[in-house]
């Protein structure tokens, strides 16, 4: 084991150990000489079996131990740190493997096959990173602390084929390992490139064909470049940028598409090199990819919504034999209540004109109005009751009436289950318009009975002036014969006419008191539409999180193109920002270093790109109103005649 094992690195003696840390008390142990006795493995102790195996250097020591703890890390109440020197041995055959064994991968090796010592040694090797990784997951601090874990893992990753089969899985521990550190490491600007892990990150990311590998090295570096120092190294991840361009169409592969849309978050998040990104030749294409990620999700999260927003109206037979009107008192009504006193009047005078109808309405003013009409010509004799008074008398006669106040735009006062009472009435379509219309016969019946009687009007006239008079016809003829013939022109077909067939029995009209058999159809206030119902899609439930993130990095893109101009909505106290994201306030300008030019042209090139994207953010949908609103914004913000 000491032959391979980081000879001559001076290091190898100095572990580093937190301040605190004092060794837990030697217990004294009562010496036990039963035969065949065995202490316990896990027992917490300075000479722990398995501490000492795995330093022991007896392969088959070793392999006893890394199977042992390769097994509890899945306990969750063992804890590595309880044993001391156990985690500084399972540094040494990685360490090993990264220094000195990845030379012996070389093309001989695949031809023959590896030795029986370096396979077992290789596997000590994955089996403790396998183990680190653990502990780096369970508790990262403990390896944050430990002096060897950076030098393994810059080793790892410069040394380490990642072309290479044998190297994958190391490299994979290696930096999920380094991902547990990743956000504290500071990685200053004369940090030379041996020791710099986004330079072989970078390559992983964009050479490497192993997917897994691919996503852990998109974690590691943006956990990197998350930590605010290492912004200065956003122009050497130029190959990574690109790659996460070239992933981000696989939107079936949530847990790649997760990594890529972080990984250009972290960049369009610093403005610089936001600013940057507008200037890439994929701009338009990423915008076009990441508008339809959040749109592809919303056909499935989303309901359709039916709205009904049909307004009251009533229905009028076209009954083509009789006609429905208001019911107009008649002398001898008239008569008959002026004998009774009020009251008495009041109700007489309710039970004849108004009729109970469960879903009909009158206002409280139409039938005031229509009382005092009535009864101000014998107000002499019998005084006029008071408006509050009739309207109270409604609900004696009708108890199903109910007076009650609309409230909306204006106040309204109605009585609701009455109306004007119909007076059914023979149809007028065989009625005599002759001498102008002002003929006194009732409507007749049928054709023939109209032209007999019309027959009656032409005996009264005296030739050799013949001209008919039949309502505005402006006809003479010469010849008693001819008139007849004319006269036949007038009168209506016996039938009645035929309906389209799309044309209702029912005629729609607006709600209100008036007659529609005597205003014509023009003068009548518009009818409302029977079925009117608004149908859209709602959206049920909130966007995941790769959806929300493409549209922060949308919305970034999007202010960072529209910074210097008017249109570009701050978060302020009309514009919400986005949840829990603190918004860039200041002068993105005042950056050192920028070039106003190339902003500039950023900007053009950010907003020529926006404009190819405003037909699709006109159709994302999204539930929360704050977010939705942004999205307003950016569609307001690139109407083509802004720009
Ligand atoms: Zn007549
Ligand atoms: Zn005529």
């Amino acid at each position: 084991m000491s032959a391979y094992v980081n000879r001559g690195t001076p290091q190898q003696a100095y572990y580093h150990r937190p301040g605190q840390y004092t060794a837990p008390a030697p217990q004294r142990p009562v010496a036990n000489v039963k035969d065949d006795y065995e202490r316990w493995y896990t027992e917490i102790l300075p000479n722990n079996r398995m501490a000492l195996s795995v330093r022991s250097g007896i392969h088959s020591e070793v392999a006893w131990a890394l199977d042992r703890l390769c097994r509890l890390g899945g306990n969750e109440q063992f804890s590595y740190r309880s044993y001391p020197g156990l985690i500084d041995g399972l540094f040494d055959w990685p360490e090993w493997y990264v220094n000195e064994g990845y030379k012996e991968v070389n093309e001989s090796q695949e031809l023959f096959g590896p030795s029986k010592d370096f396979d077992a040694q290789h596997r000590f090797a994955l089996e403790s990173l396998l183990i680190l990784r653990n502990i780096a997951l369970q508790d990262s601090t403990e390896l944050q602390n430990h002096s060897h874990t950076i030098s393994l893992i810059l080793n790892g990753l410069h040394n380490l084929d990642f072309t290479k089969d044998k190297n994958q899985e190391a490299l994979l521990h290696i930096i999920d390992i380094f991902q547990g550190l990743a956000g504290n490491l500071l990685i200053n600007a004369s940090v030379p490139d041996y020791s710099n892990p986004i330079i072989p990150l970078t390559k992983i990311i964009a050479h490497s064909k192993n997917r897994s590998l691919i996503i852990a090295a998109f974690n590691a570096l943006t956990g990197v470049l998350s930590h605010p120092g290492n912004a200065l190294h956003f122009s050497r991840t130029k190959e990574s940028l690109g790659a996460a361009i070239r992933y981000l169409p696989l939107f079936v592969d949530k847990a790649l598409l997760e990594p890529c849309l972080e990984h250009i978050y972290i960049h369009v998040a610093h403005p610089s090199s936001a600013r940057v990104f507008l200037l890439n030749p994929e701009l338009s294409s990423v915008l076009k990819v990441l508008c339809s990620l959040v749109l592809s999700e919303q056909q499935a999260t989303q309901e359709r919504v039916t709205l009904d927003i049909t307004p009251q109206y009533r229905t009028v037979n076209l009954n083509s034999g009789t006609t429905a009107r208001n019911y107009e008192l008649t002398a001898e009504d008239l008569e008959n209540l002026s004998k009774s006193s009020e009251p008495h009047r009041c109700y007489e005078w309710m039970r004849l004109v108004l009729a109970a109808r469960q879903d009909a309405e009158m206002t409280q003013v139409d039938i005031w109005t229509l009382y005092k009409e009535t009864f101000t010509p014998y107000q002499e004799a019998i005084p006029l009751l008071g408006a509050s008074d009739v309207i109270k008398y409604v609900t004696h006669v009708y108890p199903s009436a109910q007076a009650m106040v609309l409230q909306g735009p204006t106040q309204r006062f109605i009585v609701r289950g009455i109306e004007r009472r119909q007076q059914v009435t023979a149809s007028e379509r065989f009625k005599c318009l002759w001498d102008r219309s002002a003929c006194s016969e009732a409507a007749f019946s049928s054709p023939a009975d109209l032209f007999d009687h019309l027959l009656e009007h032409l005996g009264s006239l005296q030739p050799p002036a013949l001209p008919c008079l039949w309502s505005t016809c402006q006809h003479t003829c010469s010849e008693l014969q001819h008139l007849r013939a004319h006269l036949l022109t007038h009168l209506p077909s016996s039938q009645p006419q035929a309906r389209h067939p799309s044309q209702s029995e029912t005629v729609t009209v607006a709600p209100g008191t008036y007659d529609i058999n005597t205003i014509p159809p023009t003068n009548r206030p518009v009818p409302p539409i029977r079925n009117a119902t608004i149908s859209y899609e709602r959206p049920i439930v909130d966007p995941s999180s790769a959806a929300l993130t493409a549209l922060l990095i949308i919305r970034v893109l999007f202010r960072t193109a529209f910074a210097s101009s008017e249109v570009a909505p701050k978060a302020d106290a009309d514009h919400f920002g986005f949840p829990g994201v603190v918004e860039d306030t200041s002068d993105p300008n005042e950056a050192a270093g920028t070039d106003p030019e190339s902003d500039k042209e950023g900007e053009r090139r950010g907003r020529k790109a926006f404009l190819g994207v405003r037909h699709m953010l006109q159709n994302v949908r999204l539930r929360d109103e704050a977010l939705m609103s942004w999205v307003e914004e950016m569609v307001d913000a690139t109407m083509p005649e802004l720009n």
